[in-house]
């Protein structure tokens, strides 16, 4: 049905995010990928089909899901790319590929909760354990390699103290032991940062944040070469994390606008980061954009922009309930990458099924607040956060 893809690597990010994928010759001369809302897909009289490409929609093979990982890889620079149902399939399915029972993995100390509760209470179900490396102390990686090691696992900017991953850092050490090295790259996004140019196997998204950006889906998205994603296409078709068409053909529709978007929630938030920081109610901000961020000559360098996330501590004698209590336009809710601006507490948000002991040793307190920046005018989030914070101040 579809001509062979254009290379789109040659255009701009941008433009690569509005067309590459896109079915060509057109259907019916459509300009928008239409929903195939068919679960099943006629053969020939003869055909001789590998199990991946017998065309079902459970395969997450559908012209919908085709598009989608015709975009995907051109905007991470990948060879190909999976879509699937959402951020924790992709995640744990690769991860249940990659490594077999028996086997290790090496990740980086601050996860998303839910993949750090999938390390720490599902992998042992599975034989698989893991060792936690401090990304800011290199020195310290190589005493987490075993001989059974697989993977080095890490997210680009860490949720929820925004610690920086250094790229080249962790592909020369991984290259060393030789692990499969996984990212993480959804609080990126591949407009802040393309992890496979620096050298990254496999790069992961929620495609429920910012790739959708419109807070109304989950997905997931998992980038590579096609030797790497042709068995995490296997395990995936077989654990049944299928993305339906029409939640596809919405994805296509936020990934869009995607450059725009992400471009301007970097600026918001450098702008939100600058003011919060100097608010007496704020005892620091978590931000690679501000000078002070600890990594943030990397950062500079590594990225574009730096992202629609950051996290500040209240100031000790301001109250939290009363802060995430007291917004007129900004919304107290989990999730992130969307039009509206969010604020929560990730010690009872995203960082919950953690144990107290693990929430002390990560630093995530309970006066911890993450911003997810919104497309809403700054001078309006800055009133609001003015607001709050006057209504949380002793
Ligand atoms: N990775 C990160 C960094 C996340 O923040 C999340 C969810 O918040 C996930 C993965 C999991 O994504 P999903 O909720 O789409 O399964």
């Amino acid at each position: 049905m579809t001509t062979p893809p254009k290379n789109w690597n040659r255009r701009s990010l941008a433009t690569r995010a509005v067309h590459a994928g896109r079915i060509e010759p057109p259907v019916e001369n459509t300009v928008v990928t239409p929903i195939f809302q068919s679960a099943t897909y006629q053969a020939a009289a003869e055909y001789d089909a590998a199990y991946n490409d017998i065309r079902y929609v459970r395969m997450n093979n559908t012209p919908n899901h085709a598009v989608l990982a015709g975009k995907m890889a051109a905007l991470e620079e990948t060879e190909a790319a999976i879509v699937c149902s959402s951020g924790m399939a992709a995640i744990t399915t690769t991860l249940m590929t990659l490594v077999s029972s028996g086997e290790h993995i090496v990740a980086a100390d601050t996860l998303y909760g839910g993949t750090q509760m999938w390390l720490d209470h599902d992998a042992p179900d599975f034989g698989i354990s893991y060792s936690a490396i401090d990304l800011a102390k290199p020195a310290t990686w190589g005493a987490a390699v075993n001989g059974k090691s697989r993977v080095l696992y890490v997210e680009t900017i860490s949720n929820p103290l925004i610690g920086i991953a250094d790229l080249a850092a962790l592909v020369t050490f991984a290259r060393s032991h030789k692990l499969v090295t996984v990212i993480d790259n959804t609080f990126a996004s591949p407009v802040v940062c393309q992890p496979a140019t620096a050298g990254f196997d496999i790069v992961l998204h929620s495609a429920t944040k910012y790739l959708n950006g419109h807070s109304d889906l989950a997905a997931g998205v998992i980038c590579g070469r096609q030797k790497w994603l042709d068995p995490i296409l296997t395990r995936l078709n077989h654990l049944g994390g299928t993305l339906d068409p029409h939640s596809c053909f919405l994805l296509e529709r936020g990934l869009k606008t995607l450059t725009l978007r992400v471009n301007r929630q970097s600026e918001t938030a450098l702008t939100l980061a600058r003011w919060l920081d100097q608010h007496e109610g704020v005892a620091g901000v978590n931000y690679a954009g501000l000078d002070s961020h600890p990594r943030h000559a990397l950062a500079t360098e590594q990225f574009r922009g730096f992202g629609g996330m950051m996290s500040f501590y209240l100031a000790d004698s301001y109250s939290p309930a009363a802060f995430l209590g007291s917004f007129d336009v900004i919304l107290h809710a989990w999730s992130l990458g969307g039009p509206e601006t969010l604020c929560v507490q990730p010690s009872k948000s995203s960082h919950v099924g953690l144990t107290e002991r693990e929430l002390a040793r990560l630093g995530i307190t309970e006066n911890l607040i993450r911003v997810s920046v919104g497309l809403e005018d700054a001078d309006d989030l800055l009133d609001d956060f003015s607001q709050a914070l006057k209504a949380a101040s002793p």
